[in-house]
Parts: C-alpha cells; sequence; structure tokens
C-alpha cells in the first residue's frame, strides 16, 4: 500500500495551489495528490471564464475582497515569474439606464474601497470611444482586470508541486475513506492508500467526498450549469474588452458578460441554470442519482420558490436561442443570430445550505486529521494562490504540524 504524510484529493486549481504551497512550507512531508480525471484541472478549473478579476463586486474586508485583490497580485507575478501569458484587457461594469445606477455606484464605492487600482467612471461619450458597438449610459472601467488560461496556470502548480518531490495520482478516484487512529486508509481506484493527513478539495463532490470520511457538514453541492457562445470571427472584433452588466444583488452569479480570451476567440456568457446532473455539462445529461440527491434536499425548494421567476427565465433562454440573443441584444444591438456559435459549458459547484442560501464565502471543514473544503466559488481561481496558502495555514494549525 502506498503511504503518504499528507493527500490532497482534487487535481483541480485549489487542490494544486494547496500541495504545492505545502511542499513548499513543509518540504520534508511526503505528499500526493489524486486526480480522478487523466489529466489535472478538467472541471471548473478548465472550464471558466479565465478572468483574472480585480476585486470589485465583493464586499469592502470582506474574505472574498481581501483573497481577490491579494489573490489577483500574487496571480500575476507568478504568470511573469513562470512565463504564463496573460492579457490585462480592461473590464467595464456597463449600466444601461437610470435604474441601473444606484447599483453601479455601489460597486464604484465598493471596488475603491476595496482597493482597486485605477478604476474609472466613463460617461457614455468616453464609453461609446472605448467600445463603439457597445450600449450605455455609465460604466466602471477597470484597466488592470485580465484574462489567464487557469488550465495552464494548474499545469504549472502541478510541475512546480512535482519538481518538489510531491507525486500526482491521475486516474484515482477515491471511493472510501476509512479513519482510523493515527491515519486514513483511502479505497481509490489506484487501490489502497494511506495517509496521515488529508485534504480535500473536490469541487462539486466536495459534499460527497467528505461523507466518505465520516464528518459531519451542512451544505450540498448544487451544480449550476453555464454555457457560452462565442461570437464568430466576423463580430469578434467589436469587443476589446471584457464587457459585464450590474450584476443583480440578489443572485450570486455576475450575469452574461463578454469575454475575450487567451485563445483569440470572445466569449459570450456564461449564464446559470440547474444542472441535472454534477457533470452535467450539456443541457440533456442527467443523473438520477444526482438529479434526485438536488430535489430532495429541503435548501433547493426554498432557493427555488424564491427564484422560481428569474430561473424560470434562465432556463428559457438556455433552450431558445433568439431569447439569449434578445438579453445580450441590450448590450450589443448589432449582433444577430448567426454571430452566435455555440461553444462549451462550465458546472459551478455551488454550496447551498438547509435554508436554501447559497454560500458565498470559503469555507472548510475539519475532522481528525483530515479537512474539507466545502466551497470554493468564484474568484478562487483568481484568488488559488492566496487560498492555497490560507488552507495550509489553517489546516497545519489544526493538523499540529507548528509554524512554517
Ligand atoms: C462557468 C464558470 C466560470 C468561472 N469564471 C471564473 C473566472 O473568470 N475567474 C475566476 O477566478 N473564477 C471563475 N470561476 C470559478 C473557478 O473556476 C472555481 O472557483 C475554481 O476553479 C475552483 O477550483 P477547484 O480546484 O476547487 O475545483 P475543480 O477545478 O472543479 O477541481 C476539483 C477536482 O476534484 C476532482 N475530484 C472530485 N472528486 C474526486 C474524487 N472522489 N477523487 C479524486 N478526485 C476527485 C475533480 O475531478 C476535479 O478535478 C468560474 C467557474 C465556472 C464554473
Amino acid at each position: 500500500m502506498k503511504q503518504y504524510d499528507l493527500v490532497v484529493v482534487g487535481g483541480g486549481i485549489v487542490g494544486l495551489s494547496t500541495a504545492r504551497a505545502y511542499l513548499m512550507r513543509y518540504p520534508h512531508l511526503k505528499v500526493a495528490v489524486l486526480e480522478k480525471e487523466a489529466q489535472l484541472g478538467q472541471h471548473q478549473t478548465g472550464h471558466n471564464s479565465g478572468v483574472l478579476h480585480a476585486g470589485i463586486y465583493y464586499k469592502p474586508n470582506s474574505f472574498k475582497a481581501k483573497a481577490c485583490v491579494s489573490g489577483q497580485r500574487a496571480m500575476i507575478a507568478y504568470c511573469d515569474e513562470h512565463g504564463i501569458p496573460y492579457r490585462k484587457v480592461g473590464k467595464l461594469i456597463v449600466a444601461l439606464d437610470e435604474s441601473e445606477l444606484p447599483r453601479l455606484m455601489d460597486l464604484w464605492e465598493r471596488g475603491n474601497a476595496n482597493g482597486v487600482q485605477d478604476l474609472q467612471l466613463l460617461d457614455q461619450a468616453p464609453l461609446r470611444e472605448m467600445e463603439p458597438h457597445l450600449n450605455g449610459i455609465k460604466a466602471i472601467y477597470s484597466p488592470n482586470t485580465g484574462i489567464v488560461d487557469y488550465g495552464k496556470v494548474a499545469q504549472q502548480f502541478g510541475q512546480d508541486f512535482q519538481a518538489l518531490g510531491g507525486s500526482i495520482l491521475t486516474s484515482c478516484k477515491v471511493e472510501q475513506i476509512n479513519t482510523r487512529q493515527q491515519s486514513s486508509i483511502l479505497a481509490t481506484s489506484h487501490g489502497e492508500i494511506e495517509t496521515r493527513l488529508l485534504v480535500t478539495c473536490a469541487g462539486v463532490y466536495a459534499d460527497r467526498v467528505r461523507a466518505l470520511s465520516g464528518v459531519e457538514g451542512e451544505v450540498k453541492m448544487v451544480p449550476f450549469r453555464g454555457s457560452y457562445y462565442k461570437l464568430t470571427a466576423e463580430k469578434s472584433h467589436q469587443v476589446t474588452r471584457l464587457i459585464y452588466p450590474v450584476p443583480d444583488p440578489n443572485f450570486p452569479f455576475l450575469g452574461v458578460h463578454f469575454t475575450p480570451t487567451m485563445a483569440g476567440e470572445v466569449l459570450v456568457g456564461p449564464n446559470a441554470v440547474l444542472a441535472f446532473a454534477r457533470e452535467g455539462y450539456t443541457r440533456w445529461r442527467v443523473n438520477p442519482a444526482d438529479l434526485l440527491d438536488t430535489l430532495t434536499y429541503p435548501g433547493f425548494w426554498k432557493l427555488a420558490l424564491q427564484y422560481w421567476r428569474m430561473g424560470t427565465l434562465e432556463m428559457y433562454r438556455d433552450f431558445v436561442k433568439p431569447a439569449y440573443l434578445r438579453d445580450i441584444q441590450r448590450y450589443m444591438p448589432s449582433l444577430e443570430l448567426a454571430d452566435l456559435v455555440t461553444a462549451w459549458s462550465g458546472v459551478r459547484a455551488q454550496a447551498m445550505n438547509r435554508h436554501g442560501d447559497l454560500l458565498d464565502d470559503f469555507l472548510v471543514v475539519y475532522g481528525e486529521r483530515v479537512a474539507h473544503v466545502q466551497n470554493a466559488p468564484s474568484p478562487a481561481a483568481t484568488s488559488s494562490l492566496y487560498l492555497g496558502n490560507l488552507i495550509v495555514d489553517e489546516t497545519a494549525k489544526a493538523f499540529g504540524l507548528g509554524v512554517a
């Protein structure tokens, strides 16, 4: 049986950042990352908007604000150091009419309070000058918001970790966790593995992996699919920056946005609809057990009652492309149906409690020598270096490893 001092379950950006930070600080430990897929970063890490968020949205002094602002700085320095390409394309948050101005100004105050640098408030004329095809009466411009390929960042985290002596076991699904007095025995698709300490960062399976270890927890992961279109080559030149709506404060997601990518395309999306499978990347992918799991959770019905109108509209737009188009034409009136090409989807791992609240904050729960990350929502990719260090701080303290 393979034996380790520490196993990290989940080869996404959070697990890899954590594993890397552990070996940087505790180089004497024998550490492994276990990932069920054949390659690293195949789920949220490889299916997101690729935005290096600057930290505008989050409540001043909140954990997310600090993690995002510091995390973005650390991520940019890391990309510079490792030659990972990124671009500070800049971002506009656009108010379409007077009714959105109070919320836009609230974001303006938040961004400044969070220390986001070089923010500007633009009226219609300079906005038009920047993005001539865009509708809007006022916007916040954040020149330091950027884009990067988080899949590449995760690969580099993995390489750093291996260079420090860590082992990565892919196609290694953790199926059972038996906690003993001094260690945990993991039954995996690679055979049994013994570890003294265990940290799990399992994304959309965070709650199930926690339950395998017998640790109690409050939350259920609810998968929300976010699908993207991309603009045709003829229209993609019409968007040069990230363009976001003023978000609805009653909804945890940022709204459909225009995102230039490192590959030179422009994505439109993601929307946010309930996925019928934890890894439900397409509309028709249904996993009856996953769906039952969601539908029998009391929190889901509380959420559904609260957001049924918005959820139904979002579902309608997901199925009816002209409706999706009408929504984005409010920002880009020149777009037509043929300009939108179906691209791909991501599935957000969103933690929900029994009251139907979607948890906004990062959450870790602990057992004996085990720690389970239970919520790592956006902007966790931007913040991943910060989060990895924080997870090491907190778990090393809980495991009694001493300060490194
Ligand atoms: C559509 C979308 C857009 C987003 N846009 C942005 C953005 O622009 N900027 C930003 O900062 N953030 C964004 N995010 C959020 C960000 O992508 C996530 O917060 C981040 O990737 C979470 O990383 P993770 O490592 O926790 O999860 P994941 O990347 O999902 O990794 C979890 C890993 O655990 C593995 N795993 C699960 N169960 C087991 C098991 N039993 N055994 C072994 N392995 C297991 C999975 O295979 C997976 O690889 C977005 C997310 C989505 C879905």
